[in-house]
């Protein structure tokens, strides 16, 4: 089964240091001081299988670089924090490490390498995986449609060309492409931490007691309240200039801005995000649609008491004006994925309910008017930004950031949105891909081989119950009809021991083999036979009879 909600629930494998980090039940808000994988006390035994697999030659040796590239195989790069003491160490040695050696130097996070040598990463195969992202990032790439955004002269000003896309897996696995290191402000993609902030502060009752959380059907700044007179949800920017008033509302601005730095620097792993100054003055110059949006809600009463709308604004603008590379973003967007807890630290940034609640408005309401389209067609939690920023969280896998600055005409990057549909057109990643099409994507949290047997099974299993509907559709997405389990056994043996005389003939239709023998040397015909199904036998017979003549 390829569901992606099944996965989500239960193909959390990982070795058991990272398991133990992320996957156990904590205390919502808990914070976890430890890098993961700390493990101080990883049996002896596992240090040693580890290693044995790493020392191909069996010297008793391996060298560093071979441990490196293990890792990097894994998308585990060597500026991952988890490792860097290690890497140090490492840099440091001379010579080929031996077993002893090794566990020095992974001492507190020996679990990554276990990982990447066991395949026990949330993305298994992620060469493979990251190898087909870089097609899609080339295919977009030919796109040119749309225009930058043009209503503050330092957005129009951006190469339109540019483009990144970067990927952070919930078990910090990272790749990147184009333009990744590049700063870009995150504008509307804001929204979603500003939320997230304002519900860790003051809980969800207080919150939407001051913004709904419909989609608004309208454009990101449209002059519009709900029937209530507050904002149609965070996402959109009455919504989001709410949010800021409600973090940290008695501190000065400047603290409060410090503390949104502060949050960011965490959810993207440790590294600070920028801020560009003139994209703050400027958009505060030009905001009168924002001071309306402002004034429009203070009229209606819709701020928190005491609130100094001014300061909210301001606020908001700033908030806007921060940078970030799409590297970044993405662990920001897999620290969402993962439920709040970033997978560069393991330190819990939101709990659990506010990722839900953050999530749910994404989903519904973080592509602009467009929002409802992409839930339809792409069918997962997204932000977008009028800078072309665009940060797409796959829940309990992986975030992606993806910026690109050329807007469509609701303010969503073109190349975005494109990447986005081509994502979802290859992978099971749509949150609904369970109940259809699945069996023509690839699910990259599973190895090939296991999606090719998972497909086997469920045909042999629709042939066993005579399920036509079932077996065409998996015919139809590229199931192969003379698969064999484990023990020999064909869709058509099982339909054949069951006597679903439908299902033999539409089998048979397809070519699949009445003779095939399965592990104990039986065949359909014997199986028909054994189980008394003597219509089935004898059309199996006349098929074989038929094959026998025709060759
Ligand atoms: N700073 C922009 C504004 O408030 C952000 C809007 C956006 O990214 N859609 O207008």
């Amino acid at each position: 089964m390829t569901a992606p909600q099944a996965i989500r629930a239960t193909n959390k494998k990982n070795c058991p240091p990272l398991q133990s980090t992320k996957r156990k039940s904590r205390a919502p808000n808990q914070t976890v001081k430890s890098a993961p994988g700390v493990n101080a006390a990883e049996p002896k035994e596992q240090i040693e299988k580890v290693f044995r697999a790493l020392d191909r030659r069996n010297a008793g040796v391996v060298s560093a670089q071979a441990i490196i590239d293990t890792l990097k195989k894994n998308g585990i790069l060597i500026d991952d924090p988890r490792i860097r003491h290690s890497i140090l160490k490492l840099n440091s040695h001379t010579g080929p490490v031996t077993l002893a050696q090794i566990a020095d130097i992974f001492d507190a996070n020996f679990s990554l390498i276990e990982c990447a040598v066991k395949d026990r990463y949330i993305v298994p195969q992620f060469s493979a995986f990251t190898g087909e992202i870089n097609n899609i990032f080339d295919e977009c790439m030919q796109v040119k449609d749309g225009a930058v955004a043009d209503y503050i002269p330092q957005l129009a000003r951006i190469d339109p060309e540019q483009f990144a896309v970067a990927i952070t897996t919930t078990d910090g696995q990272r790749a990147a492409y184009g333009d990744f290191d590049t700063p870009y402000c995150v504008q509307s993609s804001c929204k979603p931490v500003n939320y997230a902030m304002a519900l860790e502060q003051h809980g969800e009752e207080f919150v939407h007691g001051h913004v709904g959380r419909e989609p608004s059907g309208r454009g990101f700044n449209e002059l519009a309240l709900n029937p209530k007179g507050l904002p149609h949800n965070p996402m959109i920017n009455a919504g989001a200039i709410m949010s800021c008033s409600m973090i940290d509302p008695e501190m000065p601005l400047a603290d409060r801005f410090d503390h949104v730095v502060q949050i960011w620097t965490k959810l993207s792993g440790g590294s600070p995000p920028g801020f560009n100054n003139s994209v703050f003055l400027s958009e505060k110059a030009t905001a009168d649609r924002n001071f309306a949006l402002a004034y429009f809600m203070q009229e209606k009463r819709a701020f928190p008491k005491n609130t100094n709308m001014l300061e909210a604004l301001d606020f908001y603008f700033q908030a806007c004006s921060i940078e970030v590379t799409a590297r970044q973003m993405s662990v920001v967007a897999a620290t969402l994925a993962n439920s709040g807890v970033c997978p560069m630290t393991n330190e819990r940034i939101f709990s659990n309910d506010t990722v839900k609640n953050c999530l749910s408005l994404m989903y519904s309401c973080g592509m602009y008017d467009f929002s409802g389209e992409f839930a339809f067609t792409i069918g997962l939690p997204a932000k977008s930004g009028v800078s072309g920023a665009l940060m797409v969280v796959i829940p309990q896998v992986m975030g992606f950031a993806i910026w690109s600055p050329r807007l469509d005409e609701l303010g969503n990057s073109v190349r975005g949105v494109e990447f986005c549909r081509k994502l979802v057109e290859r992978f099971s990643f749509h949150n609904y891909d369970n109940i259809s099409n699945h069996a023509t994507k690839k699910d990259p949290t599973k190895r090939e081989a296991q999606q090719r047997s998972d497909q086997t099974y469920q045909l042999i299993n629709a042939a066993s119950l005579g399920d036509i509907n079932e077996i065409s559709r998996l015919v139809a997405h590229g199931a192969e009809v003379n698969a064999a389990d484990y023990d020999g056994r064909t869709p058509l043996h099982l339909a054949a021991a069951e006597g679903r005389l439908e299902a033999v003939d539409y089998l048979l239709l397809r070519q699949a083999e009445p003779t095939a023998k399965d592990r104990w040397g039986a065949t359909p015909i014997d199986d028909a036979k054994r189980h008394r199904h003597p219509d089935v036998e004898k059309r199996l017979r006349a098929r074989r009879a038929g094959l026998c003549a025709a060759t």
